[in-house]
């Protein structure tokens, strides 16, 4: 059973029900209205009898969205959804409206009714609130959370079109002051001002951002070049510090700010806030008022430097760090004389790691101290060791600049030393760098005359490197000078660096000191500096550095080179270097043909190509070494291959330039046999040299 309402009732619901009621005909003319629709549009039921609903257009709906109306009365008879209208007095607002279509008995429409609900109330409501979650209460600028998602869309945006980025911090300085001093109230008020300032400044395409307190974001998209940047900041800064008129009274403020640039800083979006966070501080600490650029590289080094300071600290409670030995052998005697400990770091992902990827990173910090007490005490058990075993070797560990100028250096030494009664202190050397010396002078030599008294020696290492003065030789009581392996490398090529080797050798005789060449790969090397009086040496061409663990066997089955050995009861004299010099000279001439024929030169000097009188070799031969080993037969067996070599390398030369690149490559080969052959007789020359003396 239906039932229905009396018209009375009826037309009472109608009137007075809260929601906006219209009634439409099909001419689109407005025939009923409620007191609901009154109340919302302002415009009263006589107004609006008659009238086209459009009177309540808002202006805010394209055609499309009308036509879509339309199309769904029409077809499904009915439509609903959010409009903005328009009340008489001109005031936009949003309602909720259903419209059906009325059809009679036909089936025809002859009304439409149109029901709605005011909810511009209720969106502002919601709308204040999404805004609080989004937007700074005080100073309406973004905070903190949109000012991240803003950026990190800019991100987005910089990242496709490749233009700069900055991200800027500004704080203003010594608010807390200022807050203090004149109360809180009056600090909103400034920074109200300042925000609205800031806002005035940027351009559409950029945004301001409070993050809290007296901190804002401003973040510059589209920029072309730091200059831009530089522009901008200094406008702020100079915006900011024009004063600020509040009750009649003027302030003043400066700010700090703290700039970082996307990609070159490649980081999110909250990273790149924090890092301008970071060059803010540094702008703060420089002495405020002015602007910091985030220094990436730094940065990024700073970063590795904390993650490997974090690594390697871990590292050594492990027992990930070990010691490899290196040994020091006389290579004119042939005997062992020591072994140097070298750290290395067994990485769990990583595999064995040498202490240059590691040791510089941490030489500025106090974890290189504990390690070098650890390398020591690791030495001393090691040594310990060894001797059980019948094996008596110097041990030398490398003692970092911290450690050694370290006020307790002294102390902490013995309270290790003291833990190994059964070592002799004389197996132990300490290797400092010459440069480390040189730091504070007057208490390495401190250090130094203690260990002497207690009996460990020391050792100045990559002597040569440091500039040292004669003056500091005389003060630092240092029993050992290590030459710098850089030029013991050269030795056989670079006039200069073997000029450099004899004269520490000489300093270490005038001062009475030991010398050791580290770094000796080549027996050549080795013979060289032995034929200098530096008899004794380390490096790969005696033995790489070994497990502990391997020394026993390897001292066991040590062989002396027996080049060295020839020249095991022989001494050099100064007045002699020159026939030293002359095989350099030789070998530098041969090698540079060997360019020319590869194109890596083209300016020969003709004169020096043909004329074996020319070339130094040539000089040295017919002036010098004529002079002075005349007398010695051996000394007229240079000279026909010398001449042999001139002709031949001419040759070279000349099919070079007529392009018979091969050709004088197969010739190369005999111009290299006639370079050994002069090398040859040069040693033959200089063992009787020697032998005379
Ligand atoms: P260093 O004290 O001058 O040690 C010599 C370095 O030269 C070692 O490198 C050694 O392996 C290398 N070497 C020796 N002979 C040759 C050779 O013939 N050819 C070549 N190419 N290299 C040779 P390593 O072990 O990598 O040590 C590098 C530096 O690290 C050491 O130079 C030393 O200054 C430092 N170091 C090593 N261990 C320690 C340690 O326990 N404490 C401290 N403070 N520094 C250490
Ligand atoms: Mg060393
Ligand atoms: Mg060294």
């Amino acid at each position: 059973m239906t039932k229905s309402l009396s018209p009375e009732i009826a037309s009472i619901v109608l009137s007075d029900i809260r929601d906006g009621i219209m009634v439409t005909n099909t001419k689109n003319e407005i025939v009923f209205v409620n007191k609901a629709f009154s109340k919302v549009t302002g415009y009263s039921e006589k107004e609006v009898i008659g009238c086209n609903p459009n009177i309540l257009n808002s202006a805010r709906h394209d055609d499309g969205f009308f036509i879509d109306m339309w199309n769904s009365l029409n077809q499904a008879g009915h439509w609903k959804g959010e409009i903005w209208d328009k009340r008489k007095n001109g005031e936009v607002y949003l309602e909720f409206l259903s419209i059906s279509a009325i059809k009679n008995a036909e089936g025809n429409t002859e009304h439409f009714v149109a029901v709605f609900t005011d909810i511009n109330e209720k969106r502002k409501a919601e709308q204040q609130l999404d805004r609080a979650a989004l937007y700074d209460v005080l100073t309406d600028l973004p905070n903190r959370n949109q000012t991240i998602h803003y950026l990190q869309n800019k991100i987005n945006t910089s990242r496709r079109n490749h233009k700069l980025l900055a991200v800027v911090m500004l704080d203003l300085d010594d608010f807390k002051l200022t807050n203090d001093k004149f109360g809180h109230d009056l600090g909103d008020r400034l920074l109200v001002v300042i925000a609205q300032r800031l806002k005035r400044l940027i351009r559409s395409t950029d945004m301001v951002g409070r993050l809290g307190g007296d901190e804002f974001a401003i973040i510059l998209s589209d920029l072309n070049n730091f200059d831009e940047v530089e522009q901008m900041t200094n406008r702020i800064n100079s915006l900011v510090a024009s004063s600020i008129k509040v009750d009649g009274k003027k302030y003043k403020l400066t700010t700090s700010l703290g700039i970082t640039l996307f990609p070159f800083d490649d980081a999110d979006a909250e990273m790149l806030l924090r890092h301008a966070d970071q060059a803010m501080y540094k702008a703060k600490e420089n002495g405020k008022n002015q602007s910091h650029l985030f220094d990436v590289e730094k940065d990024q080094q700073a970063q590795t430097r904390r993650e490997l300071l974090q690594q390697l600290s871990i590292a050594l409670k492990e027992d990930e760090l070990l010691l490899y030995y290196q040994p020091k052998v006389n290579m004119r005697t042939g005997k062992i004389i020591g072994a140097e400990a070298l750290i290395r770091w067994q990485h769990p992902e990583d595999g064995l790691i040498g202490p240059g990827q590691f040791l510089p990173h941490v030489e500025y910090h106090d974890l290189i101290i504990e390690i070098g007490e650890w390398v020591i005490r690791k030495a001393l058990t090691q040594l310990s060791y060894w001797i059980s075993k019948g094996l008596k070797l110097t041990v030398s560990v490398n003692i970092a600049a911290r450690q050694i100028l370290k006020r307790d250096f002294i102390s902490s030494l013995k309270e290790i030393i003291n833990d190994f009664p059964e070592v002799p202190l004389e197996l132990l050397e300490l290797e400092i760098l010459e440069s480390a010396a040189l730091e504070n002078t007057d208490h390495v030599a401190k250090v130094i005359a203690q260990c002497r008294k207690m009996g460990i020696h020391f050792a100045l290492d990559d002597f040569g490197t440091g500039y040292a003065s004669l003056s500091y030789l005389r003060d630092i009581p240092a029993d050992v000078l290590k030459i710098d392996q850089s030029f013991v490398f050269n030795i056989l090529e670079k006039r200069k660096d073997l000029a450099l080797i004899e004269g520490i050798i000489g300093l270490a005789a005038a001062f009475q000191r030991t010398v050791i060449a580290e770094g000796i790969e080549k027996t050549e090397q080795g013979v060289l500096l032995m034929r200098l009086g530096c008899d004794l040496g380390q490096g790969f061409g005696i033995a790489k550095p070994m497990p502990a663990e391997n020394m026993l066997l390897w001292v066991n089955n040590y062989q002396p080179d027996p080049e060295w050995s020839l020249w095991a009861d022989t001494s050099w004299e100064i007045s002699d270097f020159p026939l030293l010099v002359a095989q350099h000279d030789h070998i530098k001439w041969v090698k540079n043909i060997m360019m020319y024929i590869e194109g890596k030169t083209n300016s020969l000097n003709p004169a020096i190509l043909i004329d074996h009188h020319e070339c130094r070799f040539g000089h040295w031969y017919y002036e010098y070494g004529m002079q002075r080993y005349k007398h010695i037969e051996n000394f007229f067996d240079i000279e026909p291959i010398h001449i042999l070599v001139h002709q031949l390398g001419h040759e070279i030369v000349k099919l070079c330039d007529a392009g018979e690149i091969a050709q004088a490559r197969e010739k190369a080969t005999e111009l290299l046999q006639l370079k050994d052959q002069i090398l040859e007789k040069l040693a033959v020359l200089q063992r009787k040299v020697v032998a005379s003396q």
